[in-house]
């Protein structure tokens, strides 16, 4: 959770809404690579209007990644492969958002995303180029207006909801459900012509993309790597290792079709670039350990039940129980004060109050209500907690079915009843890890030289992969290497 964002109860369903708006009214579009005549429901001007009413939502949702440095690098390449690319005038986005993932995203009409977690594992410019070619290639390509089209015209619901598991979809309305749906699933085609792209673009700017190839295989032993949190971008992309394979072949034959002209890009160019970025979850925006959440920034705190899953965002914190019975949602709300913050969520949900009540929570000002509220067809019965923590009011959300109400009540009135100032030292001291760039003196293998530093050994084959390498591999007196700092 960020101190910066409101979140709304309700979210738009901007997919929803441009799907209704241009429902099958067929246009015929150019392809922009093969110069043909396709058919798309959607116009240039839709998939522009598509990106910019969703790129909010994927700031809400990740955050901004906080470095203007980095992000004017990652823009300059970004327009450079944009001017190379079958789509020059279109009005390119380049955006660096704050997520540990490994992803790269696009949305259709010009907006690309590249995160924090990805740029601390590229090796070189030439990498980031490599799956800057590829995410340009899929607005060039117009893949993600294909998807769209191809789902209306299928009549697929692809709302929010589409995303949610039956027992979930119930609360889409009224949780904050993310921006899952807006990472639209390439086909396989899509992916392999993106690639192709991707290769051309980064050749024709003389970056050498058989390193592009070699960091699928950092994405290979990502995925293979237990217990990681698979992305998008990994997930439903064809398989890595083949996809490897494939880009070096396709390296040979654009760096022969065009007069390749390579690029003078040294490694550590790239990697004084990425020192000092933020790596894995930034416990400044909120952890949880011992079955409490922490907001160091925001200096509060709260328990988490027993087995519930925690998600936070920079605009809410979500809370589900086990087979997402129930849920529980933390946001800040827009009003001065309790009352009116309650006032307004009765208003905007259409909430019908059952109860209302005003107490104090640790010395907080709060209102406590009870209502019921009519999400699609079902009837759900919100716990709502009001709490006035200096000029900012933050709200609690219980939700589950009428049935289920009396079973969760109690949790949902102890989460929001714990709720309490931050003065756990350790908690608002708790630093985030770092990649470090550091100069070998000695030579040795990866392993002998990583056990020079402060690292936890457990941390070691994370760090091999973070720089492209094997622990067993020779590592040269006076190369750079990734490190990690707790800093
Ligand atoms: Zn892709």
């Amino acid at each position: 959770m960020r101190k910066a964002a409101i979140s709304g109860m309700h979210r738009r369903l901007w997919l929803v809404t441009i799907v209704v708006l241009s429902l099958f009214t067929l246009h015929c579009a150019r392809d922009y690579v093969t110069g043909k005549r396709t058919f798309t429901l959607l116009t240039e001007a839709d998939e522009i209007a598509l990106g910019r009413e969703a790129d909010p939502q994927i700031l809400a949702e990740f955050g901004v990644y906080d470095d203007l440095k980095l992000t004017a690098y990652v823009d300059q390449i970004g327009q450079a492969i944009a001017g190379v690319s079958h789509r020059p005038n279109l009005k390119y986005t380049f955006r660096v958002v704050d997520s540990p993932v490994v992803n790269a995203f696009a949305l259709p009409g010009g907006w690309v995303y590249f995160t924090r977690g990805i740029l601390a594992h590229f090796n070189s410019e030439a990498e980031l180029a490599g799956v800057m070619g590829h995410e340009v290639g899929h607005i060039v390509a117009r893949h993600g207006a294909e998807q769209i089209s191809r789902a209306q015209l299928a009549g697929l619901a692809i709302g929010l909801g589409a995303a949610l598991s039956p027992e979930f979809r119930k609360f889409s309305k009224f949780a904050e459900v993310g921006v899952g749906l807006l990472f639209l699933k390439f086909s396989r085609d899509q992916e392999s012509e993106s690639d192709r792209l991707g290769v051309e673009y980064a050749t024709r700017l003389g970056y050498n993309a058989h390193e592009m190839a070699n960091f699928f295989k950092t994405i290979a032993r990502l995925s293979e790597k237990s217990g990681a949190t698979m992305p998008t971008f990994l997930s439903t992309h064809p398989n890595p290792r083949d996809r490897e394979k494939r880009i070096h072949a396709l390296t040979r034959e654009w760096q022969q079709k065009i007069e390749f002209q390579p690029k003078n890009v040294r490694r550590i160019d790239y990697l004084r670039r990425i020192d000092g970025i933020v790596y894995g979850e930034d416990p400044r925006q909120g952890f949880v350990e011992s079955g409490m959440f922490y907001h160091p920034q925001m200096r509060f705190q709260f328990p988490v039940p027993e087995r519930w899953q925690v998600k936070n965002s920079p605009a809410s914190v979500q809370l589900t129980a086990p087979r997402q019975a129930a849920a529980i949602q933390l946001s800040l709300a827009k009003a001065a004060t309790p009352e009116e913050a309650a006032r307004r969520f009765t208003q905007n949900s259409k909430a019908a109050v059952l109860e209302r009540r005003s107490m104090r929570i640790h010395g907080f000002p709060a209102v406590r209500l009870q209502s019921q509220v009519i999400s699609d067809s079902d009837t759900l019965l919100v716990l709502s907690h009001f709490i006035q923590k200096e000029q900012t009011v933050f709200v609690f959300h219980g939700f589950t079915t009428h049935e289920r109400y009396t079973d969760f009540r109690r949790v949902f009135s102890e989460v929001a009843r714990g709720f309490d100032r931050l003065r756990n030292q350790a908690a608002l001291r708790k630093k985030p890890w770092r990649v470090r760039i550091r100069k070998v003196n000695r030579a040795g293998t990866l392993q002998q030289v990583l056990s020079r530093y402060r690292i936890p050994g457990d941390r070691f084959e994370e760090i091999a992969i973070l720089n492209g390498l094997e622990l067993g591999d020779r590592v040269q007196a006076g190369q750079w290497i990734k490190i990690i700092e707790q800093k």
